[in-house]
């Protein structure tokens, strides 16, 4: 067995039942690197707040690993969620016909009073869902 073999091996049994890196967990990394870089230039020209982003950056990472050695998948499962939910919220007015399409796990709907689309997960069956803006009933078939 080669080395990066066993490297490999070590990582996956220490990450056994552990939360990894989720979306959330990409978004904090993110997040924290941006918050690095902002804070390195900032350090020069205003010392107080890039010292303020600095240790803010330091706890998202702590925050982020933190969550990605967790083993109480429960909650962690429950944070990752929330945030794909709020995320989705930003995100749905911008989703392009094409990407909506490319979603195999949800069914697109168009409100017909108002226009707003709807995201029903798949294999639901015949579903009558409420328009969230307007409140219109939308029936269709998952
Ligand atoms: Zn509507």
């Amino acid at each position: 067995m080669g080395f990066m073999q066993r490297l490999k091996n070590g990582f996956v049994r220490l990450m056994y039942g552990r939360n990894g890196v989720d979306q959330l967990g990409m978004a904090t990394v993110w997040t924290c690197l941006i918050l690095d870089i902002v804070s390195m230039f900032l350090q020069r020209r205003a010392p107080v707040a890039g010292a303020v982003l600095y240790w803010a950056a330091m706890a998202l990472w702590a925050l982020a690993i933190f969550r990605m050695f967790s083993k109480n998948l429960y909650k962690r499962r429950e944070e990752n969620s929330r945030w794909m939910q709020l995320r989705w919220k930003f995100q749905s007015g911008r989703k392009s016909a094409k990407e909506r399409h490319a979603d195999k796990e949800h069914k697109y709907f168009t409100c017909k009073n108002c226009k707003t689309i709807c995201r029903v997960p798949v294999g639901k069956g015949n579903v009558e869902i409420t328009c969230p803006k307007c409140g219109a009933k939308i029936r269709g078939k998952t």
